[in-house]
């Protein structure tokens, strides 16, 4: 396990105690990290302000990624509150249902527009905006949250695969861009776990089953394999690395049938 002792970091994406951004918080607070953990909107605010209290001294914060005044604010409070900036942890994703259950083709220029601006711009939206914290620290590490979708064709994952491919994109020019500061941009790829977001996604079920049937390991992950492996992409342990996806479901994406 990685030591975060006195480092300070963002988490994006914790909606639940379901959430993999909810496990990496979790793993990142018990490594020694100082948290700030936002919501989306005050429906959830409650909700995370009770998982936050299980982190010490965190900070909670309102943030809508695709408002770019509410990460202005996010980072303008964290830069105020804990003077600087180690890390950030995205896992902020969304695609309006109708788009995850029909056919691609299908897919509507609202629904596409809104699930690449919440799952892939958000990214780069948030690298921007944390670079100036990271620099006062001497560099950073900013994770994501992928899935083979953005790779291959699982039905009705749809304009969300095409959005992870965006995002993974995303990551390789962020990790170039950003790579003479010291700040490092990866991703996990994690096997299908049940979360909210998942549920939205039809036959989920049954992707949960090839997995566990097909994958070399014959199985499922969990959220906290997928902190496990953010927790190593966030620390040092990972610190010659940069622009990387790394796969965390059980090698099925190793696998040709
Ligand atoms: P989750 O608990 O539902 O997390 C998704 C998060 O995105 C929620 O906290 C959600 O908040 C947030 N979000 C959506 N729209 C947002 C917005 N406009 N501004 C800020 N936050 C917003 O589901 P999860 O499965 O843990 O997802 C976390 C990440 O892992 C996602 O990137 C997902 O694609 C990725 N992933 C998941 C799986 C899987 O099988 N579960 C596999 C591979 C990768 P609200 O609930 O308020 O909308």
């Amino acid at each position: 396990m990685a030591d975060l002792s006195g480092q300070l970091g963002v988490v994006v994406g914790v909606a639940n105690k379901r959430s993999i951004a909810w496990a990496i918080a979790q793993a990142a607070a018990e490594a020694g990290a100082r948290l700030a953990l936002t919501y989306q909107d005050v429906r959830l605010q409650e909700h995370v302000e009770e998982l936050a209290a299980m982190t010490r001294d965190p900070l909670v914060l309102p943030c809508d990624v695709t408002h770019d005044q509410h990460l202005d604010q996010l980072f303008e409070t964290i830069d105020r509150e804990f003077g600087g900036l180690d890390f950030v942890v995205h896992g902020a994703a969304f695609a309006p249902k109708a788009e995850l259950a029909d056919r691609f083709i299908h897919t509507s220029r609202d629904g596409f527009r809104i699930a690449l601006d919440v799952s892939a711009y958000s990214l780069v939206a948030m690298a921007r905006r944390a670079r100036p914290l990271m620099l006062r620290r001497g560099g950073g590490s900013i994770v994501t949250l992928t899935y083979l979708g953005s790779q291959r064709v699982f039905p009705n994952y749809n304009v969300m695969g095409v959005a992870k491919a965006a995002l993974e994109a995303s990551v390789r020019y962020l990790a170039y861009d950003l790579g003479p500061d010291n700040i490092r941009v990866n991703a996990v790829s994690a096997g299908p776990i049940r979360t909210l977001a998942s549920a939205g996604i039809a036959g989920f079920t049954d992707i949960l089953q090839v997995y566990r049937e097909r994958a070399p390991m014959r199985r499922n992950v969990d959220s906290n394999e997928v902190a496990d492996a953010a927790l190593f992409l966030v620390g040092p342990g990972s610190r010659g690395m940069t622009g990387e996806i790394l796969y965390v479901d059980a090698g099925y994406h190793t696998v040709g049938l």
